[in-house]
């Protein structure tokens, strides 16, 4: 079962299946993105154009309404007293110059209506549906236009009247084929038909007049509404959705061909990523093998008396090809793998059988190894490390292990490893101190000794920094714990004067030496 299981998972571990895994639930997500983009691109660009044309036929019949209130305008300011020939006569020479208008009507003194031609009498005007604006009320019937007795379109006030007809309208408003205006009320219900047929609103257009958003959709329609003037009269443009659905096949045949290609390169990368990873992974696997790790030892000076007390272990990997490549560039990535333990175990061979001998015949020294979180969580250095000392003859005090915050995010579990490491002589520092996120609180509960100050900190001693306060603040806190310092990185003299003032005892960096191979740190300790 295991066997199958683990067949299955090498199989799932191949670079392309899944960087095809990838491309293919990325191609899910993006589809189903570019699809909906595509819904709301369409609509927007459908927005824009039927915008452009309701603006048209909007200016349109306010120039024709406008014009006709002029007429009205014109007509208040008539005097007659009577209604004789001569009065109508003059009310047809007054209606030459109205471009719009049939026949105009003035109201006499007496209240009676004075005519151009007969217009509709109250009763009539009953199967008229109305706006009052004002003072002014329009009024409007197309039923009129196929019986042409009466007006279509009136507009009149309190002592006048303009007859003119809905194909006016239509004729000014020029509407392409396949269009329909229709002006309603706030709620969609009354109704002024452009096209003239019409006096009721159906409800899809009612709904429409009422819709949050301005295009609305429904039974095979698109209808743009108008924002509407102040008594709530509002222009519904109406035509076939045909436009807009081949709009919406466009975007998200467009949209989707991107998310498609984008999937594609998402698996693609993700396969050569994968690729990569593995690639590095078997190099270290044979580097392992083949005993390609080396390890240089970094001196640890006493910052009073320059004196060597120890050094840091650092490793290196030597290639076939005998380039030397650097450990952040390989470290990182055996930590997220784990082959860092098997790396750690190596660092402790190497150590103990470089400078062993070196250990033994100088109590006094000792030497720091490097361990990573996966090491404190699993422990598989511990046993082995023990033995190895025991082999050598090197006391466990002469092993120091440095471990970094990111290594002790499970606290309860490195207090009880690390009490453990204490227990058998070895001692604790602190690697990077300073960068983590939790430097104070967890320093009281572990079983610490030493502190080694990051480099960073370091650096901006004696500048302005905002950073610069942070080594002294380390050196003061460690000397009340009873903790020791090391300071990382010290490259120039005053530096190293500095952080004897402070109270650090012990440097490493440049100024004493870089990382030194087994034989030259034999020699170094030999000076130092
Ligand atoms: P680290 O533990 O903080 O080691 C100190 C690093 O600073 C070393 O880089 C050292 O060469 C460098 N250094 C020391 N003094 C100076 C100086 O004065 N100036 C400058 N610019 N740099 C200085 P290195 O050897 O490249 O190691 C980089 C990191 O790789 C180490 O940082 C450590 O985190 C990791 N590493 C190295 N060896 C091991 C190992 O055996 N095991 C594990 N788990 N990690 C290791
Ligand atoms: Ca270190
Ligand atoms: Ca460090």
């Amino acid at each position: 079962m295991i066997k199958q299981m683990s067949r299955y998972w090498r199989w799932c571990y191949r670079p392309w299946p899944l960087g095809l895994l990838v491309g293919l639930l990325s191609s899910l997500l993006l589809l189903s993105g570019a699809w909906q983009l595509g819904t709301w691109q369409a609509r927007q660009s459908e927005q824009q154009r039927l915008g452009v044309l309701h603006a048209e036929v909007v200016r349109r019949s306010a120039v024709l309404l406008s014009e006709l209130a002029g007429h009205l305008q014109v007509l208040d300011q008539q005097k007659i007293a009577q209604c004789d020939d001569n009065a109508r006569q003059q009310l047809r020479s007054l209606r030459h110059g109205m471009l719009y208008t049939h026949a105009v009507a003035l109201r006499l003194a007496d209240g009676q209506w004075c005519y151009s031609l007969p217009l509709p009498t109250e009763q009539q005007l009953q199967s008229y549906q109305a706006w009052q604006f004002d003072s002014v009320r329009l009024l409007w019937n197309p039923q009129q236009l196929s019986v042409s007795s009466q007006p279509s379109l009136l507009l009149m006030d309190a002592g006048a009247q303009v007859a003119s007809s809905l194909r006016y309208l239509q004729e000014t408003i020029a509407l392409p084929d396949g269009y329909q205006a229709l002006l309603t009320d706030a709620q969609g219900q009354r109704m002024l038909d452009f096209s003239g047929v019409r006096m009721v609103t159906t409800a899809t257009e009612q709904a429409a007049a009422q819709s949050p958003q301005p295009l609305f959709v429904a039974d095979g329609k698109v209808y743009l509404r108008g924002p509407g003037d102040s008594r709530g009269m509002r222009l519904l443009l109406v035509t076939d959705d045909g436009p807009l659905r081949q709009a919406t096949a466009y975007y998200q045949r467009l949209f989707g061909g991107l998310a498609l290609a984008f999937a594609a390169l998402l698996g693609w990368l993700a396969a050569l990523l994968i690729r990569h990873e593995q690639s590095l992974h078997k190099a270290l696997q044979l580097a392992l093998r083949r005993g390609e790790l080396e390890v240089d030892y970094q001196p640890l000076v006493d910052l009073q008396t320059r004196r060597c007390v120890g050094a840091e272990a650092l490793v290196r990997w030597r290639r076939a090809d005998g380039q030397r490549v650097r450990p952040d560039l390989f470290i990182p990535q055996a930590e997220d793998s784990g082959q860092i333990c098997a790396i750690t175990q190596r660092v402790i061979e190497l150590v103990l059988a470089e400078v062993g001998e070196l250990l033994r015949s100088n109590p006094q020294l000792y030497v720091s190894v490097n361990l990573a979180a996966a090491d404190i969580a699993g422990a598989a250095f511990a046993e082995p490390a023990r033995r190895l000392l025991r082999e050598a003859g090197v006391a466990p005090g002469q092993l120091v292990w440095e471990v970094t915050e990111r290594g002790l995010v499970d606290v309860e579990l490195a207090t009880r490893l690390l009490g453990q490491l204490r227990a058998d002589g070895h001692r604790i520092a602190i690697d990077d101190f300073g960068t983590g996120y939790s430097s104070l609180s967890y320093l009281q509960q572990l079983p610490v000794d030493v502190l080694k100050i990051d480099k960073s900190f370091v650096d901006a001693l004696g500048t302005e920094a905002a950073s610069s306060p942070v080594a002294p603040h380390v050196i003061e806190m460690a000397r009340d714990l009873g903790l020791k310092v090391i300071a990382e990185g010290v490259e120039h003299e005053r530096q190293a004067v500095l952080l004897a003032e402070l109270g650090a005892q012990i440097g490493q960096g440049w100024l004493f030496a870089k990382p030194l191979d087994a034989q030259a740190f034999r020699m170094f300790v030999a000076q130092h």
